[in-house]
């Protein structure tokens, strides 16, 4: 019927369906990567939607270059196409910094002077990937805290009890777990620009799905945690609300994570040492990798 032609491309709000891989070029890519890759693709592809391609280099110390054309040769021998230049967010640093603003402007972040050790030594309590901040800076006065400011590098943290009243409940559609109420003050005052960068993932990945007309954000369950705090700013920041797919996550045969950190096998040795073959390979991942556990 004509009618279902129509509503193919079509998401469950109507719209089309846009998602996008948004890799950090830290490494080659690994087994894990490619398997998020094929997921969002197929997802865009199965709807007559768009797939598209986003380059997370805003991480000044892990980002190489090369690995950005690396990747992009990964996707390509995976037999992935997308359907506009890749956006690079080392290049939207603007677009951060005024989103940054209008939260300052807002009064809802502050500036944080800590170090790693500082915070770690004194954390309420370890979650996820990190301790929570204790919200040691949060008590600063405005007179400290523009002295400090002028003479100390600093990073920039949400007030995250304020933020969370300012927003009202909220939550949003996950294709696993149906609707999710966000709880994002479990993750403390996270911070949204970092001392060494101008922006965190948390602020930029949310200004940009935004930017790019993502309706479906497919990734890893690894970072279901992470969409607790993007439903937040885009409340905070006026964005609209993606659904969310959060699939499993490949591990390795000790149960971990597979991780550049980890060394896990990248596509480019199975592609030049073991000689893999490619269609195999994603008919592998699609058919849901069965020699992997996922979590
Ligand atoms: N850049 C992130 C990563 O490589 C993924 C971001 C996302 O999909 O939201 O882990």
């Amino acid at each position: 019927m004509p009618g279902e032609i129509l509503l193919q491309g079509k998401n469950r709000t109507g719209t089309r369906v846009i998602t996008r891989f948004a890799p950090s070029p830290t490494g080659r890519m690994h087994l894990g990567n490619a398997y998020s890759a094929l997921l969002a693709h197929d997802f865009a592809r199965q709807r007559g939607g768009k797939f598209l391609l986003r380059i997370e280099d805003i991480d000044p110390g892990r980002t190489r270059d090369e690995h950005v054309a690396g990747i992009e040769e990964d996707l390509r021998w995976l037999g992935l196409t997308w359907d506009e230049p890749p956006i690079l967010q080392s290049k939207r640093l603007d677009l951060y910094a005024a989103a940054l603003d209008r939260l300052r402007a807002a009064g809802l972040i502050y500036p944080c002077f800590c170090t790693r050790a500082e915070i770690a030594a004194s954390a309420l309590a370890p979650h996820g990937s990190g301790p929570v901040y204790p919200g040691t800076c949060r008590a600063l006065s405005e007179a400290s805290r523009v002295a400090r400011m002028a003479a100390t590098p600093h990073a920039w943290r949400i007030d995250m009890a304020r933020a969370v009243a300012v927003a009202g409940p909220l939550h949003w559609h996950d294709a696993t777990e149906g609707e999710v109420v966000a709880r994002p003050e479990a993750q403390g005052d996270v911070v949204l620009a970092r001392k060494d960068a101008p922006s965190s993932y948390h602020l930029a990945v949310t200004v940009d799905d935004a930017a790019q007309g993502i309706t479906d954000v497919v990734r890893g369950r690894d970072l279901f945690d992470a969409t607790h705090i993007h439903r937040l700013l885009q409340a905070l920041l006026g964005l609209p609300v993606p659904n969310y797919h959060h699939h499993a996550v490949l591990l390795d045969g000790e149960g971990r994570r597979l991780a550049k950190r980890g060394g896990a096998k990248t596509l480019k040795t199975m592609r030049d040492e073991d000689g893999l073959d490619p269609r195999a390979l994603s008919e592998y991942l699609r058919n849901g990798a069965r020699n992997f556990t996922t979590s």
